[in-house]
């Protein structure tokens, strides 16, 4: 249903049993990779090299966009 969506970092397949993360700059992270990319950069995405914002997905997304 949603596996075209992975982490962008480990390339690990979206599933229901792990949170995943987007980024206001459309990068998609699973909850380690943010945790260890991300969160200890403060919020630097490791890409963009920018300060960023997220969200958890959730099948909400889907349904809104
Ligand atoms: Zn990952
Ligand atoms: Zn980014």
């Amino acid at each position: 249903m949603t596996t075209w969506i992975h982490c962008n970092s480990c390339y690990r397949n979206y599933s229901r049993d792990y949170q995943f993360y987007m980024l206001n700059c459309s990068h998609i992270l699973c909850h380690g990779c943010l945790q260890s990319q991300v969160i200890a950069k403060r919020n630097e995405c490791k890409w963009c090299k920018r300060p960023v914002r997220y969200r958890k997905i959730c099948k909400e997304i889907f349904i809104e966009n």
